[in-house]
């Protein structure tokens, strides 16, 4: 490589500036950098909304490096091809890249990595989206830590990387090579909802992200612990969205988080245990990676879930199953793309157990429909709500959704907001679901409220009849 060749900062889900490894090694070599990101086969197969977000997310992150005097270079095709292309097209000598964790991303990488190198090309791999490399955390005896409060004790008292400052300067090849337009690419092209809508709820770029971390940490961290299962209050932080495309860093949150615990705020460790959940799902994925496509448990393979999208998934999905805490869960996830925490288990119970039906069908619907999609945390979330997966609920405990409301929305904050059929005067969100849901749906908010797709009771009771009987088998 000679000293005026460029250097490639090969981006994924890693649109910041700040805090980003990858990028302080391409600009650190000194030479020009050429942001470049490549909508590749992995991409293209991306769910409805994460492809929609990442849209988004591109575009605010060609704006902020046009900024910085900066260009983003767009290209479509095989990873490994398109970099090779740039390489002859710029003379570029190497790429850095942030680490991604799934088995797909992993192989390409690992091709890329080779093939690359052999061209005496540098090809570099770096951290960033985790506080810890999921091979550097091990039990004592070696093994895979797979209940999480043991994993939550080793991880605590680690170091984690200083934060980093965006590169003080992005220098600029001598001639830039040809980007694609991504208009023309028509990242919401998936999106049989109301995508304008959905846009509307999204925080999108890192200065946003950076702006509600510090919002959350100033009003809501304190009382975190105790209002977080919440899903009528603005209690968590959000950043799931922007940590799911890189916006923000882990290392940040966890670092003001800490500094906030060291003032004595009370919620500030319990939002650390959250971030560190995160993590979990990824060491799980990482060391597990089935866990993606099959019952992490082998002995929930032959549990008779339904794999029928039925008409009440169908009414589960579509927010008319007439249980007010499932359908103004499944509507905020239509109109915002992202729902409460609290709001995903009590869903995703209600499929897996009153509706008997596999958590994969509920787990691609989110895969479908979620901005804050996360291969990871959301095939954990499920298997650990469905009872299939490592330091999963037991599947005997039966979320009662009309219990659930009572206990975390008894003001009907959060049913109000949402569920706009009965009310004079109905929220703009509740409405916003009516412009969001396809015309194919046939919804209004004047039509009557749905009747329940199944008594609780004999949902519960059917679920554990089947529970008992496949233990019975076993
Ligand atoms: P906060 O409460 O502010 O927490 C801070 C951060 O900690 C979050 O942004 C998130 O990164 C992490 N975190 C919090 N709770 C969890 C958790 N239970 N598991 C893993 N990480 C957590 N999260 C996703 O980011 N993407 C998904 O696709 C996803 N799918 C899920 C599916 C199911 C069935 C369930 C039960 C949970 C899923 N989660 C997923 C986890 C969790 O619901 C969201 O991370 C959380 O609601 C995000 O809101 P927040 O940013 O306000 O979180």
């Amino acid at each position: 490589m000679n000293s005026s060749s460029p250097v490639i900062w090969w981006i994924r889900r890693d649109l910041r500036l700040c805090d980003n490894p990858a990028l302080t090694a391409a600009a650190a070599s000194g030479a020009s950098v050429l942001p470049v990101y490549i909508l590749d086969e992995q991409d293209e197969a991306l769910g409805a909304a994460p492809k929609f977000r990442l849209g988004l997310g591109l575009e605010h992150l060609a704006r902020e490096l046009a900024r910085a005097g900066s260009r983003l270079i767009l290209r479509r095709g095989n990873a490994l091809e398109v970099l090779q292309q740039l390489a002859v097209e710029t003379g570029a000598g190497a790429v850095h890249w942030s680490r991604l964790y799934d088995p797909q991303a992993i192989a390409r990488d690992t091709d890329v990595k080779q093939q690359l190198s052999a061209q005496g090309i540098t090809a570099k791999s770096h951290g960033g989206r985790l506080l810890f490399e999921p091979w550097t955390v091990e039990t004592k005896t070696g093994g895979m830590y797979k209940v999480y409060t043991p994993f939550w004790k080793a991880v605590r008292g680690r170091s984690v990387n200083s934060l980093l400052p965006a590169p003080a300067a992005l220098p600029a090849p001598e001639n830039w090579p040809a980007s694609e337009d991504l208009s023309a690419w028509n990242m919401g092209a998936a999106m049989r909802r109301g995508a304008d809508v959905v846009a509307r709820y999204c925080r999108v770029g890192e200065g946003a992200a950076l702006n509600r971390l510090g919002e959350f940490l100033e009003f809501s961290v304190d009382a975190y612990k105790e209002r977080r299962d919440y899903p009528g209050e603005d209690a968590t932080s959000g950043l799931s969205e922007n940590l799911a495309w890189g916006e923000i860093s882990p290392h940040r949150m966890w670092h003001l988080g800490r500094a906030a615990m060291e003032r004595g705020s009370q919620g500030a460790e319990h939002f650390l245990k959250e971030i560190a959940w995160r993590e979990f799902a990824y060491y799980l994925m990482y060391h597990s990676p089935h866990m993606l496509t099959a019952s992490w448990r082998g002995e929930w393979q032959a549990f008779p879930w339904s794999q029928d999208i039925t008409r009440q998934v169908l009414a589960w999905q579509r927010g008319q199953t007439g249980y007010d805490f499932i359908d103004a869960a499944m509507r905020e996830l239509y109109v915002t793309g992202k729902m409460h925490n609290r709001a995903r288990m009590i869903v995703a119970s209600f499929l897996t157990k009153h509706l008997m039906t596999h958590w994969k069908i509920g787990m691609d619907w989110f895969t479908d429909t979620l901005v804050d999609w996360d291969p990871a945390s959301n095939a954990m979330g499920w298997q650990w709500v469905a009872g299939s997966g490592p330091d999963a609920a037991p599947f005997f405990r039966v979320f009662n959704p009309s219990g659930q409301l009572e206990k975390f929305d008894s003001s009907g904050a959060y049913t109000r907001r949402w569920i706009a059929e009965g009310q004079g005067n109905a929220a703009q969100p509740a409405l916003d679901f009516f412009d969001a849901a396809p015309l194919s749906w046939e919804l209004s908010p004047d039509t009557p409220r749905a009747k329940p797709v199944i008594s609780l009771k004999e949902g519960r009771d059917r679920a554990l009849a089947a529970y008992h009987g496949a233990r019975e088998n076993r």
